[in-house]
């Protein structure tokens, strides 16, 4: 499938740049010139990756790489930082907004082409997944996919684990049943009337814990903090 990369820099050239040597990859390239856009856009509807610029009019880079990292449906896409050479003292604090990897100005566009399809692998393999989510009495350990409730292991199948794992991300945040399925959807194909049937299978398995997972009449669902 066609990996689609978002392009978020104010300079024109440096923009075309980026989307032609993008491009040639085979890669479905959006830019974004200005940050406050980029940003809605970016979470209204996430790429494969994201290249974005540090200096940026509007939000800048680094504000733009924490709120992606806030949201669970943006929380693992690789972003690639592009800097000036004499912001390169600030790599450090680009790394702790959660960066994947740093690209400094002037960039050859085959370096480029080649840190994108490592930063790509290296999402695709799991590396970052090794956090403990814990909501009461439930814990989902996402290194080793296993979920255990009231300190037995639960086994759900793949989608019920990312539909736990969504709602524990924002523990009483309200799901609607939408942002549900494309948080779940991946390799299987979920529809919104079938999220139901997967809260039910999923509450039943959870045991007495998974009466914290409540229906909002009309909106979705969320997990309840104790
Ligand atoms: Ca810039």
């Amino acid at each position: 499938m066609t990996k689609s990369i978002a392009v978020v820099e104010d300079e024109r050239d440096v923009a075309d740049l980026l989307r032609h040597a993008l491009e040639k990859e085979g890669f479905e390239v959006r830019v974004y010139h200005d940050g406050k856009i980029a940003l809605a856009e970016l979470l209204r509807k996430p790429p494969d990756l994201v290249v974005l610029d540090w200096m940026l009019p509007g939000v800048d880079g680094l504000e733009i790489c924490k709120a992606l990292r806030r949201e669970p449906r943006t929380a693992e896409t690789p972003v690639l930082m592009l800097t000036a050479r004499e912001e390169e003292i600030d790599q450090v604090t680009g790394l702790e907004v959660g960066a994947d990897d740093y690209i400094t100005k002037p960039f050859s566009p085959r370096v480029l082409a080649a840190r994108v399809r490592t930063a790509l692998r290296r999402r695709a393999t799991g590396s970052s997944d090794s956090e403990v989510l814990k909501v009461g009495p439930i814990t989902i350990d996402q290194g080793r996919h296993q979920v255990t409730a009231d300190g037995k292991v639960v086994s759900l199948t793949a989608t019920e684990f990312k539909l736990l794992r969504f709602l524990a991300s924002r523990p009483g945040r309200v799901r609607t049943r939408l942002e549900i399925v494309e948080a779940v959807s991946g390799e299987v194909a979920v529809l919104e009337r079938t999220v139901d049937a997967h809260v039910t299978s999923l509450r039943r398995k959870l045991g007495a814990p998974g009466e914290l997972v409540e229906t909002v009449r009309g909106v979705g669902y969320r997990l309840r903090e104790e």
